[in-house]
């Protein structure tokens, strides 16, 4: 009687109440040995996260580096647990870059600010509705330099616009949408890691991270591109880097419209009421 209650060792998951054999909940994949948290639970946990060769970050951002292409057709064909999650990935990442961000030029955005509230003075009309288009136009720019990590969200469709159009009429038939955007937030993820690292440089000349930044950037993604959609569309390297380019253009010259229908509305509103007040 006691042996075989021994073998049928059934657990009541804690999570949606099933009632199981074995180590984890066949219904919601809870583990079954759930208890109370502890701070050895919560150093395990962490330590797994970190750590781990299951899902782990490092683990992914290893592979991420080491074999892109490889690692993101895994991924595609279901290969998931081993691998960290790209969205939380590049949030992470993101965090990571505005901590960086808050010891380097956290007051940039203020100063630009503040010299155009001063040249604005003792202009007449049409000199000021000049000034307020050109404030416009540098204080947009200057939102997306300085909010970095939103103009970035902001912008992942503009990427998978610009990857949809530029990487092939076969591929488009061949993958979803959806299989466009995880690869392009693993791309997102070395991006912004490369763009911390960038950032680091500011410690050693603040000139030189600036230049740095404008001058890299486009390469960099370019490169994380090229690496992460290479395997999945089946080009050569050669091909795979000028697509790339081609999503990179595409990206800025989408950007550049916006930008600029954005500037246009916002003069005619503003022509609108200079001419009513
Ligand atoms: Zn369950």
């Amino acid at each position: 009687m006691e042996a075989e209650k021994d073998i049928q060792k059934t657990t009541k998951c804690l999570n949606c109440g099933t009632e199981f054999e074995g180590n984890f909940c066949p219904e919601c994949g809870q583990n079954a040995d759930t208890g109370r948290f502890t701070m050895k639970l919560i150093a395990e946990n962490l330590t797994s996260a970190i750590l781990g060769r299951d899902g782990g970050v490092w683990f992914t951002l290893k592979n991420l580096v080491t074999r892109p292409s490889s690692m993101i057709v895994d991924i595609l064909n279901g290969k998931r647990k081993r691998y960290f999650s790209p969205f939380p990935m590049l949030f992470f990442c993101l965090a990571l870059y505005i901590v960086i961000l808050s010891f380097t030029n956290e007051h940039a955005f203020k100063e630009s600010f503040y010299d155009s509230q001063i040249e604005f003075k003792g202009l007449d009309d049409s000199e000021q509705s000049q000034t307020e288009v050109y404030k416009l136009f540098s204080q947009t720019l200057d939102f997306l330099n300085n909010h970095y990590t939103l103009s970035y969200i902001m912008t992942l469709p503009l990427w998978l616009l610009g990857a949809r159009l530029c990487y092939g009429k076969n591929n488009r038939k061949r993958y979803y949408w959806a299989e466009y955007i995880i690869t392009i937030v693993y791309a997102s993820v070395i991006v912004v890691l490369f763009r911390c690292l960038i950032k680091l440089t500011y410690f050693i000349d603040k000139d030189l991270s600036l230049q740095l930044g404008t001058i890299l950037s486009p390469i960099i993604t370019i490169v994380a591109f090229t690496a992460c959609f290479k395997k999945m569309l089946g080009f050569s390297i050669a091909k795979t880097a000028w697509r790339s380019v081609l999503v990179t253009a595409m990206y800025y010259i989408l950007l550049g419209i916006i930008i600029l229908i954005y500037v246009i509305i916002s003069v005619i509103i503003l022509a609108k009421r200079l001419q009513y007040i």
